[in-house]
């Protein structure tokens, strides 16, 4: 007689289960949109609502394709022409299921044409010379932050060159001086918690390098020094509150100027 084993049927997992699991690590992406707006957090990382990528995240995704592949053969020492890097773009534009982006008409030539200006630009300026070996490229890494009563921090970090850790962001506007390294001190403080942890070393800078969408791109590099032991506290406070927050299940709306941009409003709009 044959017996055939049947598979146990899938099961979701439940809110519990997925609320354990975020506790356990957080990225600085993550940790962010939980301190921006809660009810956000819960729509995407609890509720896993899906929704059509914006034209900005497909642009944004494809350019960062082709530094990741640009700098990946700079580390190979086999740097890429620029015709390697448009065909890269394509490809990397291309790589969608179609219907996944939220496009109004005529917009798609009009954004795929943006980005490779943008790469251009920023591939000519020569602000990754072809000489120059990254220390590494678009590495996952974490960390374990137990001792401190504190989930795994986890990350990818884009680029990291003579001890800098360079982070990339396509963006609309050009980036206010004096704020940016405010704005982005979650995230820039998580990649030295993650280089350091990695590497026994502390890191000798962090670089934001912005391509920005105007008529005539432009680049923009914001140099920061390296983590202080005040941002490292400040970053340790937050996943508290990020760890607290999810303990007590407060998915709770923050109305402000970032709904503009928000998947979520309609939903959003019917919590009570
Ligand atoms: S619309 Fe605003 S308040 Fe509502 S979920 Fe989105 S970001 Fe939060």
């Amino acid at each position: 007689m044959n017996i055939v084993a049947e598979a146990p049927p899938q099961t979701e997992p439940s809110m519990e289960d997925i609320i354990a699991g975020l506790q356990e690590k957080v990225s600085a992406s993550r940790l962010s949109l939980f301190l921006q707006c809660r009810l956000k957090f819960f729509f995407r990382y609890v509720l896993r609502l899906k929704k059509a990528k914006t034209p900005a995240l497909h642009l944004g995704n494809a350019v960062h394709a082709v530094l990741k592949a640009w700098n990946k053969a700079r580390w190979l020492q086999q740097p890429l022409s620029l015709k390697q890097a448009h065909d890269a773009y394509t490809a990397a534009w291309a790589d969608t299921e179609e219907g996944t982006v939220s496009w109004k008409a005529g917009e798609e030539e009009d954004e795929k044409t943006t980005g490779w200006r943008l790469l251009d630009t920023y591939l000519r300026e020569s602000h990754l010379p072809a000489d120059v070996k990254p220390d590494a490229v678009e590495v996952p890494v974490e960390a374990d932050l137990a001792r401190h009563g504190l989930p795994r921090l986890i990350g990818i970090l884009d680029l990291v060159q003579r001890r800098q850790v360079i982070d990339y962001k396509t963006s609309a506007s050009t980036p206010n001086a004096e704020k940016v390294a405010h704005t982005n001190e979650i995230q820039t403080s998580s990649y030295a918690i993650l280089y350091r942890h990695n590497t026994g070393g502390n890191e000798a800078g962090i670089q934001l390098h912005h391509l920005v969408k105007l008529k005539n791109p432009k680049i923009v590099i914001t140099l920061m020094p390296s983590m202080s032991p005040q941002q490292q506290t400040r970053l340790f406070k937050q996943m508290e509150a990020y760890l607290d927050g999810l303990q007590r299940q407060h998915f709770i709306p923050s109305p402000g100027m970032h709904c503009s941009s928000c998947e979520f409003i309609n939903e959003c709009r019917l919590w009570h």
